[in-house]
């Protein structure tokens, strides 16, 4: 079983590349960011917690996103892999995957990072926002927002990373076929 987290700022191109990664070696995407828009879809007791802060560009509490990755960790049969989209994003959540994942057997194989210009960001958020209609792609403050709250709370996960030796990044200003080709050559030695 094979664990990969795709990390990058907000925009950085991390969704388009795991739902093509996925296909291609039969890993599981896990979103926490669509997992929480389908359950605020359903308006379900989780979804209605998450919508206020989401729609503000502030992170949702660490407790409720482990408790979403466990619940699909755990009820994933048939895969070879996990691909890990937008989580984990707090130092606490990055030492509870690690801990989830010790009871489980496994470990965390490399941390493929998308490093992505900000001025590159801002046209995909506002090329998403047009095609998805997310709100929260949609205002400038909000966009704002999620760019700071990756710089304090996300960012800091890179040097954890690069100490454990597992993180590798790759330049995320390309295009998705260009960084997809990359991204294969690399999890293709692993
Ligand atoms: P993006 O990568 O463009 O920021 P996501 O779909 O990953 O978009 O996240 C959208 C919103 O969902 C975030 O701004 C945050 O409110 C919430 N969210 C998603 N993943 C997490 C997470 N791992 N921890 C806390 N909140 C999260």
């Amino acid at each position: 079983m094979k664990n990969f987290i795709i990390f990058g700022p907000p925009g950085a191109g991390k969704g388009s590349q795991c739902i093509i990664l996925s296909k291609r070696y039969n890993f599981k995407h896990i979103s926490t960011g669509d997992i929480l828009r389908e359950e605020v879809k359903r308006e379900s007791e989780l979804g209605l917690k998450a919508k206020n802060l989401m729609d503000k560009g502030e992170l949702v509490s660490d407790a409720l996103i482990i408790a979403i990755i466990e619940r699909v960790l755990v009820n994933s049969n048939g895969v070879a892999g996990f691909l890990y989209d937008g989580f984990p994003r707090t130092v606490k959540q990055s030492e509870a995957l690690e801990a989830l994942l010790i009871k489980l057997g496994q470990k965390i194989d490399a941390v493929i990072s998308l490093q992505t210009d900000e001025d590159v960001i801002i046209q995909r958020i506002q090329g998403r926002a047009a095609i998805e209609g997310r709100e929260d792609d949609a205002r400038t403050d909000v966009v704002k927002k999620r760019l700071e709250v990756y710089r304090e709370q996300t960012h800091p996960l890179i040097e954890i990373y690069k100490k454990k030796g597992i993180y590798h990044p790759i330049n995320g200003n390309l295009t998705i076929e260009q960084n997809f080709a990359e991204i294969c050559e690399f999890i293709d030695q692993q």
